[in-house]
């Protein structure tokens, strides 16, 4: 069943076009991811899918329904994580937990959702004295404290350190266990490798590439790198004459092969021919950082500094 479906958004703001012909479905239970460059729209997006800004053209239902027009149809269904400046900075954590769980008819028990995000220390706190970590925490909590059907969040782990990191995705993957289908914007390749089931990459407005993670990174025709070291000498000639390799580098007894995505076979196939083997064998595999990078043509030597690698996450080069 479809939850939320894109179709043709547009979004300017004066001049500047945000969003320009956006298209996507998301089905129950999925984790979709939107990923992109800084500016690239991805906030608009989900602000327009959210009920938060009016799109132009084109239209956003969600279980049916306009966010805007029918705001009362989603309401209850709709958690939306909000971004810190929308919060009064003299609530406490409690107050403000208290407050939202006054909203929904079946709230949450927000209890475990502070325990999950290990907020319980700051239940006291004024919003305007918690980390920026304990901010995003809280942003994440009062989006789920409705227990709603879908789930808005935008930067999800932006600014929490590995350990909230990682608690909050086991807290995502927990939710959408239960059937909860999550929207997901986000900077962090690693993080929509774990969570996204499918993810839709937008670059100045438009959607470049949409799949599953491993697709996109099939779909790429990045060089693939074998390391290994032969049982006996090779000469460098046998390797560069197969059709699938392209270079031949050595490092120590250690020989790395450049080549396509069939070059792992053929060398192996070549050395079995020669009676012998690939001691220490190492495939590096593209990941969804070469993937987005190849997808939005941005390369790692690129100026634009607005992808920066994240920590935890791993490419091959
Ligand atoms: P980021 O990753 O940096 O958060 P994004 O992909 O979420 O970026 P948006 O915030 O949707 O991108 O912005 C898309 C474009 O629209 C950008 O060029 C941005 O400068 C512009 N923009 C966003 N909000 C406004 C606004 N309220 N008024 C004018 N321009 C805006």
């Amino acid at each position: 069943m479809t939850v939320i479906e894109v179709k043709r958004l547009h979004k300017a703001y004066g001049e500047k076009i945000a969003v320009d012909d956006v298209s996507f479905e998301v089905n129950e239970g999925e984790i979709f991811g939107v990923l992109g460059p800084n500016g690239a729209g991805k906030t608009t997006t989900v602000e327009c899918v959210s009920g938060l800004r009016r799109p132009d053209r084109g239209s956003v239902r969600v279980f049916g329904y306009d966010p805007i027009d029918q705001r009362d149809k989603v309401r209850t269904d709709l958690g939306v994580q909000l971004q810190r400046s929308e919060l009064q900075p003299n609530l406490r954590v409690g107050e403000a937990l208290e407050l939202f769980s006054s909203f929904y008819e079946r709230p949450a028990d927000w209890r475990y959702l502070v325990d999950v995000l290990r907020l319980g220390p700051q239940l006291r706190t004024r919003f305007a004295k918690l980390s920026g970590g304990q901010q995003q925490r809280l942003s994440i909590a009062l989006a789920l404290i409705g227990d709603p059907k879908v789930a808005i969040l935008d930067e999800l782990t932006t600014g929490l350190d590995p350990a909230a990191r990682h608690d909050t995705w086991g807290l995502i993957e927990t939710i959408r266990d239960r059937g909860v289908t999550i929207l997901l914007v986000t900077h962090f390749m690693a993080e929509a490798e774990h969570l996204c089931d499918r993810v839709a990459v937008i670059d100045a407005g438009r959607v470049t590439a949409l799949g599953s993670p491993a697709a996109l990174t099939s779909r790429i025709a990045v060089e693939q790198r074998i390391r290994f070291v032969p049982s006996e000498p090779i000469d460098d000639g046998i390797l560069i004459g197969l059709p699938e390799v392209e270079s031949v580098h050595r490092h120590g007894k250690e020989v790395l092969v450049v080549g396509n995505t069939e070059a792992l076979a053929a060398v192996t196939a070549m050395l079995v021919r020669l009676g012998m083997v690939a001691l220490h064998l190492r495939v590096e595999q593209p990941s969804l950082d070469d993937a987005f990078l190849a997808i939005t043509e941005r390369g790692p030597s690129s100026e634009d500094q607005s992808w920066p690698p994240e920590t935890g996450t791993e490419g091959v080069r």
